[in-house]
């Protein structure tokens, strides 16, 4: 078969919020840039996020860079690397400006500068009080920044490939990245696409889990793609619970409702968050909350017939400022949860929600692989941005609006890299001539296989297990059994048969495809989750209840064939200031 065959000076695969914002750098700079996308770029997942990007501005209570660097380092368990967490805020003002210069139609204060809302985690002077640090559009803050990144890259001439799904990337025998071999959805029409730079940005993969606040599309595709490529999988064991899902649906609820006001309460009518994060209460950062909940659960003062949710107060609030600062959370309770919430709590639990580990780089957005001679080595061409990356700048737990920033700081960063690599690298190397083979195989594969179980059957059974046997709380035994059933389903993913192949929008297609991504993000997260012996950040195990940084203060790296785990130093040095020191960590 004849494959149609591009050439570009990138590739993006990825449209959300740092794909885009990678992108038009990159187009600005006068590079021939391809975005590819399964959806079309406004319907990236950044389009649901709602509470805000964490800056610290100090238009409302004085707040610095240093103390939000302070704050990152602490709610990353001290697993973070404090050179990019350094990075990340101190060019946090100056991202959040640009952003506002591009039209993004932040909400205001009185004085005309931007509104800063309290969050999770965000506190002053090295975690005494809150401090407003998210700067937000009402709780419409990722559709507010995704049409401004979008409406740019149209006037900077960005070539985008709408409903287009990258299959896999293509590395040639020095493991040079080259480009990736991609298919139209709706055709089924195969095309490498091949580059100087390929950049992925394909954003995380909640849908791992039964129960995910993430968009179907987020399966971690750029992950299962790097992984069969042979590019190790960073901290895949830490994975973050958001504490406020509607109970039932999924659909996440903003901690913005908490900064807004917004307090936790038990079947008793308690407001219990007092009990477990004295100073920082309800807004403590995301896994101490979550486990709170899990625990008031566990102990039986769980809401509703079941005893299996709590309830989320904001009616006090007022009716005037849920519609003028939370009104997306105001429709999304009416239609999920069916209660207004002015007048009644919200029913909530603790719902999978954002991926700290992934492919891993340095704050320069370059894939860095370990290599047998040097500690660390960069592979030629290829990059990584926004929650797919594994900079670290979250480490162990991501605190609230620090991703949105992430995909920015980062997201300019790798163009400005690739920029200048391109310019020292002005000759693209050749493609060898089997580079779309593996890629035809897997497509064969699926229009050959005549019986087998659906990809919709194997699918639930991986999230399921997910689900019981890697939550918020992890024990021995049934992480041990979970890495069995999970290799097992991966064996199962293998035999799938796409039931129904004349549909119109090739769905079921994409699906298998998407599974063999899930799968091997699911592998890797159950394995490194079931060897790390230790509770820190998003990862707490039963058996191991302390953080251990005598022996577990490093970052795992998963290795798909053999399923293989190795491990690599934290970056404990920051690049100008002196390093935070290791604590207990309490709010
Ligand atoms: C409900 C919700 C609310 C959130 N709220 C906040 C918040 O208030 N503040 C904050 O900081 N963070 C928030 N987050 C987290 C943050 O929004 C995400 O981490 C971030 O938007 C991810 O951006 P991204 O650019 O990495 O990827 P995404 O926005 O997820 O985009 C991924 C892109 O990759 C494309 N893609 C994927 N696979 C392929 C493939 N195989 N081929 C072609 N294209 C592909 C998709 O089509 C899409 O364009 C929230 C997350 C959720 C789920």
């Amino acid at each position: 078969m004849a494959i149609t065959k591009r050439t570009f000076d990138v590739v993006v695969v990825g449209a959300g919020g740092s794909g885009m914002r990678a992108a038009l750098h990159l187009s600005q700079s006068g590079l021939k840039v391809a975005v590819l996308s399964k959806v079309f770029p406004t319907r990236s997942h950044t389009v649901a996020a709602q509470g805000g990007i964490a800056a610290s501005l100090g238009n409302v209570t004085e707040d610095n860079w240093h103390w939000h660097m302070y704050d990152t380092v602490k709610g990353s368990d001290y697993l973070g690397d404090q050179d990019a967490i350094e990075y990340m805020c101190r060019a946090a003002p100056e991202v959040v400006y640009e952003l506002e210069h591009f039209g993004m139609p932040f909400d205001r204060l009185d004085n005309g500068k931007i509104y800063q809302r309290p969050f999770g985690g965000h506190m002053q002077d090295y975690g005494k009080n809150p401090v407003q640090r998210a700067c937000a559009a009402a709780d419409r803050t990722g559709h507010a920044l995704l049409h401004t990144l979008y409406q740019q890259n149209v006037k900077a001439n960005t070539h985008f490939f709408i409903e287009w799904m990258a299959l896999d990337l293509i590395r040639d025998q020095d493991g040079d990245v080259l480009g990736v071999v991609a298919m139209e959805i709706e055709t089924s029409e195969v095309m490498v696409l091949h580059a100087r730079a390929t950049l992925f940005a394909t954003g995380g993969a909640g849908r791992i889990f039964s129960a995910s606040t993430n968009a179907y599309i987020n399966t971690g595709d750029g992950l299962g793609m790097a992984a069969r490529a042979g590019i190790p999988l960073e901290d895949m064991e830490f994975f973050q619970f958001h504490p406020t899902g509607v109970y039932g649906a999924g659909v996440l609820i903003s901690e913005g409702v908490r900064g807004e006001g917004g307090y936790l309460v038990n079947s008793k009518g308690e407001r219990f968050m007092p009990n477990y994060a004295p100073t920082a209460k309800d807004l403590a950062s995301r896994d101490v909350v979550s486990r709170a909940i899990a625990t008031e659960i566990r102990e039986g003062r769980g809401c509703g017939p079941h005893g299996d949710h709590i309830l989320l107060k904001v009616d006090h609030i007022g009716d005037e400022v849920i519609r003028q600062r939370l009104p997306g959370i105001r429709d999304i309770s009416i239609k999920f949860a069916h209660v207004d919430p002015a007048k009644a709590p919200i029913p909530v639990v603790p719902t999978a929600h954002y991926m700290m580990g992934g492919i891993p780089t340095n704050y320069h957005g370059q894939v860095v692989v370990p290599q047998e001679t040097a500690p660390e080595d960069v592979v030629q061409g290829f990059y990584a941005v926004g929650e797919c990356a594994c900079v670290s700048v979250h480490g162990a737990n991501r605190l609230g609006c620090n991703s949105l920033l992430d995909l920015l700081v980062f997201g300019r960063a790798a163009a400005r890299q690739i920029v200048d690599d391109l310019e020292r690298n002005p000759h693209p190397k050749r493609l060898p001539a089997d580079c779309a083979d593996y890629s035809l195989a897997r497509l064969a594969r699926l229009e050959n296989q005549k019986d087998g179980e659906s990809v919709a059957e194997v699918g639930d059974a991986m999230r399921r297990s997910m689900q019981k046997h890697c939550g918020v709380f992890r024990f021995p035994d049934l992480l041990a059994e979970g890495v069995q059933q999970i290799g097992q389903i991966a064996e199962r993913a293998g035999n799938t048969v796409i039931c129904d192949k004349s549909r119109v929008f090739n769905t079921a297609r994409v699906e298998a495809l998407e599974l063999d991504n899930l799968i091997e993000v699911a592998q890797a997260t159950m394995t490194a989750a079931a060897a790390r012996e230790e509770s820190r950040g998003a990862h707490a195990r039963d058996d191991f209840p302390e953080r251990d940084d005598k022996n577990w203060l490093k970052h795992s790296l998963y290795f798909s064939e053999g399923q293989r785990l190795d491990y690599k130093p934290v970056r404990l040095k920051p690049l100008s200031v002196e390093s935070f020191p290791l604590k207990p960590r309490v709010y």
